[in-house]
């Protein structure tokens, strides 16, 4: 295996599917990823529209798998974060742990929780004690969940806790904005409670640890009071982007031409955010990569 000029910022399905396509080429990335190879699936619940699994799989198995994957892939992964890109002649420099210098790089960075604005806390120590996804209190039972939010995320997380716990979704409007086989699912499970026109207005904590929600509408304009063990709010994602130090962002398009630079995955797919999509365009960013001229590294 050749060792690369290449490397891969972030190992969620794109950057795994990037990697694994420079193996095919015999070519060995580096790859920074902060959290735990294999990104946003932990968060999902049972993924049925990702071929070769025609039962579904939780989120977190597909991932453990892509996490494999890479592992056999011999691609060098840095449990770092990165901080920073800079480019100057020729040469990309990655800021993380410590610096180091590439000459073409796939940025797969995935999305971040919109933050929960607009609501006010009794103390900072509440409002950092809200989830943002179910990863860290998936396993969690007999617990009492608010969720805030009306689309897919909403909805799958609200599926997954449910199987062992009661959750409430509040949803600002009156119609929910996720898919239709996750709604009539919701619809189906006596564990779930879905509340439309509803605001959050405060959150608060109560000398038991839970959560107080101070709650406004609900169809008839009444102020309302419910508490919950944990409060998620999933009310949309951003890109992850990565800090570009001066004169690179300018640089983008010329980088791009010329094969140097790649974006891959949710960081780039908009609206358009699913798994097999960030499968398609991390393939195709280290194809385009390789047979762009110089990858000899
Ligand atoms: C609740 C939920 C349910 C879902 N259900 C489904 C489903 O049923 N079907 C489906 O197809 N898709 C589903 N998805 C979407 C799917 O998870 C994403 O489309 C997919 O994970 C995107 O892959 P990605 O590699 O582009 O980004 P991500 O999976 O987000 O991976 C990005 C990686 O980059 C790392 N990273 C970010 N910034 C840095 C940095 N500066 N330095 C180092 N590392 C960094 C992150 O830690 C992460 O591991 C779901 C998502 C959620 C939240």
């Amino acid at each position: 295996m050749k060792k690369s000029d290449t490397a891969i910022i972030g190992a969620g399905p794109a950057g795994i599917s990037a990697a694994l396509q420079l193996a095919r080429y015999e070519i060995c990335p580096f790859v920074y990823e902060a959290d735990t190879p294999g990104g946003l699936l932990y968060s999902a619940g049972t993924v049925e529209n990702y071929p070769g699994f025609p039962k579904g799989i939780e989120g977190p198995d597909l991932a453990a798998l892509f996490a494999a994957g890479l592992e056999a892939s011999e691609a060098v992964v840095f449990p770092e974060e990165v901080l920073a890109v800079d480019h100057a002649a020729g040469v990309f420099r990655v800021q993380a742990g410590s610096e180091a210098d590439f000459s073409r790089l796939i940025i797969a960075t995935g999305t971040r929780p919109v933050p929960l604005e607009g609501v006010e806390y009794d103390s900072r120590e509440t409002e950092d004690g809200i989830d943002y996804g179910v990863g860290e209190i998936r396993n969690i039972a007999g617990r009492s969940v608010a969720i805030i939010g009306a689309g897919d995320a909403a909805f799958d997380c609200a599926l997954t806790l449910s199987k062992k716990n009661d959750i409430v979704i509040m949803q600002r409007g009156e119609r929910p904005r996720c898919n239709a086989a996750l709604l009539r699912r919701v619809g189906e499970s006596e564990r779930i409670t879905v509340l439309d026109i509803v605001s959050v207005e405060k959150i608060s904590k109560e000398d038991d640890g839970r959560f107080a929600l101070s709650l406004y509408g609900g169809g008839c304009g009444s102020h309302n009071r419910m508490t919950a063990d944990h409060v998620i709010a999933a009310i949309g994602r951003v890109p992850r982007e990565i800090a570009f130090l001066p004169g690179l962002t300018e640089m983008i398009d010329e980088l791009t031409a010329d094969g140097r630079l790649r974006f891959a995955g949710d960081v780039i797919s908009g609206m358009y955010r699913q798994t097999a999509i960030a499968v398609g365009d991390g393939v195709r960013a280290a194809m385009e990569i390789y047979e762009s001229k110089g990858l000899d590294g």
